[in-house]
């Protein structure tokens, strides 16, 4: 089966993964995206999100809290703010941001309270449903 390199580091912890895969799936500001090998070239910005990384016939989850992804017809690179395998993720952590950020997206939105950002509560939001997705804990 055809593969291509797929190469995640972040500013803090260096090169996380490196390795020939079989596809990627992956969420970027234009929606999801599968690569496989010889993608057109490609140049995104990721969003918080659980990778989907293919190889061999299994599947690998992967956190990322956003970044820049480069795709070329044999190699993918990805600059991630923060990558987290499932080993790395503390659920009761991600299950505490993902309460706190729901309750502040909802007091945004229904009472409008203007002192909370939406924005950087959905951004929360997102990055604790992309970690407990990646430990494979169900949210709503
Ligand atoms: P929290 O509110 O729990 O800090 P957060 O989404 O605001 O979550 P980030 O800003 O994405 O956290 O990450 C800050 C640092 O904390 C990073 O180094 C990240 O790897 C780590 N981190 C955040 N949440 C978890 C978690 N649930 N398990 C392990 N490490 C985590």
């Amino acid at each position: 089966m055809a593969t291509i390199l797929l190469e995640i580091a972040t500013p803090d912890k260096g090169e996380v993964f490196a390795k020939d895969i079989n596809m990627l799936i992956c969420r970027s500001i234009a929606g999801e995206l599968g690569i496989l090998p010889k993608h057109a070239r490609l140049l995104t910005e990721l969003v918080p999100n659980a990778l989907r990384i293919k190889v061999d016939g299994g599947e690998t989850l992967l956190f990322v809290s956003g970044g820049f992804m480069e795709v070329t017809p044999d190699k993918i690179t990805i600059l991630a703010d923060s990558a987290e395998t499932p080993d790395d993720i503390d659920v009761e952590r991600a299950k505490s941001a993902y309460k706190r950020a729901e309750d502040r997206v909802n007091a945004a939105k229904s009472k409008g309270d203007a002192a909370i950002d939406l924005g950087r509560a959905e951004a929360a939001l997102a990055r604790a449903k992309a970690r407990l997705l990646v430990k494979g804990v169900p949210v709503g």
